[in-house]
């Protein structure tokens, strides 16, 4: 686990890695997913710091994994977690792609996540906390506004994706509110690039300060 990157903004002070120990109604290790442990408890603990009672957004569900954690941290703090996805996979997923697990089809072949995101969500006891968004992040981004509490970005990871993703949900989080990116690789033999770009221009737009950084996650805080 590698806590606290190198590419914070100097004099911005970092939120202290979680201590405590988050019990989870379920064996989270059974869900399909890429997120680390760590990297769940943080974004866990990101929720618990919002204020107010906007809704957290989260982009990219895929089988629930992170949802579980976000979803219960906004279950302790009286949030709803809007789960947008289109239940169609990413480009990764796609058959003949290096991502694509066969286990998560329809009977027509396409790549479908949503049976197995809902069996998550069920399981965890999330149904009343978690809105499932069946929806592209551009076509809701039209027709969905108010304001948020956090976003967390962990949708498609082409370019086009992930800066459609920042442009039509970063000003939407409302003050002293976080953006949460993953898939952060700062050399590019580790990871695809379209992550940590967003995370550059986040901060370039002097909106947001990092406050934590745990594996590939990235936290930024609404100034
Ligand atoms: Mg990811």
């Amino acid at each position: 686990m590698q806590l606290y990157g190198a590419l914070g903004t100097v004099g911005a002070p970092l939120i202290k890695y979680p201590t405590m120990t988050l019990t989870l109604p379920i064996d989270i290790d059974a869900v399909k997913g890429f997120l680390s442990q760590a990297e769940g408890e943080a974004l866990y603990e990101t929720v618990l710091r919002c204020k107010g009672r906007a809704p957290a957004l989260e982009i990219g569900s895929y089988c629930g994994k992170s949802t579980v954690y976000l979803g219960l941290a906004c279950q302790a703090t009286e949030r709803t977690l809007l789960a947008l996805d289109h239940h169609r996979g990413s480009e990764e997923h796609q058959p003949g792609e290096l991502f694509h697990d066969p286990e998560l089809t329809d009977a027509s072949g396409a790549v479908d996540t949503l049976t197995s995101f809902r069996r998550t969500m069920t399981a965890a006891g999330l149904d009343d906390t978690v809105i499932p968004v069946l929806a592209s992040s551009a076509q809701f981004a039209a027709t969905w506004s108010g304001d948020l509490s956090l976003v967390f970005i962990d949708g498609g990871h082409s370019l086009d994706a992930a800066l459609a993703d920042y442009r039509g949900w970063a000003s939407r989080i409302e003050r002293s509110g976080y953006l949460a990116i993953h898939d952060v690789y700062p050399p590019p033999e580790t990871g695809g690039q379209a992550p940590i770009t967003v995370y550059r221009l986040a901060l370039a737009s002097g909106l947001f300060r990092e406050v934590m950084a745990v594996d590939s996650l990235r936290v930024l805080q609404r100034i």
